[in-house]
């Protein structure tokens, strides 16, 4: 049965390797973006061609009537039955005592608020799939962060990914009984632009390189966990969340 999935941040990063890995099974996919239209292209592009059907949306994930824009969108495309709440940001690496309110607020608006706006709509959309019969299934991006800290560097990121692992448990709760699986993925230290987007680059080796597998990851090895917890052969697990950290 082909899922019609949403991919929130869909356009670059883990969120254009799951849209590429949803292709390949041929699956059709939602591509979110928030700025960069070229790389939602370039990714709707990759999804064709990988045997899936795409389309690009773009909207502010921390902006309600443009999530509601967003979902609507899907909704003419047929029975929502997948939604990848991935879109997140990060910041400069500081210890908390030097955090502007403006920056923390940032990252909780498109972190926190972003995902449980999303996770809202899903969550009255992914039931429907359920009683027709379909795998429905919502899968969120939490980090390793969320229980490791991140002191000295993001603890406001860190903690925004907390706020994720507690929605995944709560919400699998709720979604349960209507047959809808909720589960997150903590991904470590992936080769993604996030670390140059918070001026520190180096970041990725100088982390990735001492974790026990000894290099960061790459956004397809997280594609992988997340599009399998969207499949149906994921269809017992609920309210869990996968590390794909080399073990850090
Ligand atoms: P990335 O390469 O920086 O890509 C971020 C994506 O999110 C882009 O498609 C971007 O679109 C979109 N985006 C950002 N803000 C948005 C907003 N307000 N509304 C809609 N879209 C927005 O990031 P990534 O490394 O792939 O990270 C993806 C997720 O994994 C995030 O939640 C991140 O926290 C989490 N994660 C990443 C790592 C890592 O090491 N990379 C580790 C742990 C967790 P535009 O380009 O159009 O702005």
């Amino acid at each position: 049965m082909p899922i019609n999935v949403l991919v929130t941040g869909g356009s670059r990063g883990i969120g254009r390797a799951t849209a590429i890995a949803c292709g390949a099974r041929g699956w059709s996919v939602g591509v979110n973006y928030m700025n960069d239209a070229a790389a939602a292209e370039a990714t709707c592009e990759a999804v064709k061609k990988a045997g899936g059907e795409a389309v690009m949306i773009k909207g502010d994930v921390s902006k309600e009537d443009d999530v509601l824009a967003m979902f609507e969108e899907m909704d003419k495309r047929g029975p929502l039955n997948g939604v990848v709440i991935n879109a997140g940001i990060n910041a400069t690496s500081m210890p908390l005592a030097d955090m502007s309110v403006e920056r923390m607020r940032k990252v909780f608006d498109t972190n926190v608020l972003g995902a449980y706006i999303c996770a809202r709509e899903a969550a009255i959309r992914l039931p429907a799939a359920s009683t027709a019969g379909q795998s429905s299934s919502i899968v969120l991006l939490s980090s390793a962060a969320a229980r490791l800290g991140s002191p000295n560097e993001c603890v406001d990121y860190a903690g925004s990914k907390g706020a994720i692992d507690t929605l995944t448990i709560g919400l699998s709760k709720e979604l349960g009984p209507k047959g809808v699986r909720v589960n997150a993925v903590r991904p470590g230290i992936i080769d993604t632009e996030i670390h140059a987007s918070v001026g520190d680059p180096a970041r990725l080796d100088r982390i990735g390189n001492q974790t026990p597998l000894g290099r960061p990851g790459s956004a397809e090895e997280v594609a992988e966990a997340i599009v399998w917890l969207l499949s149906p052969q994921a269809s017992y697990v609920t309210g869990t969340n996968i590390d794909v950290t080399g073990g850090r």
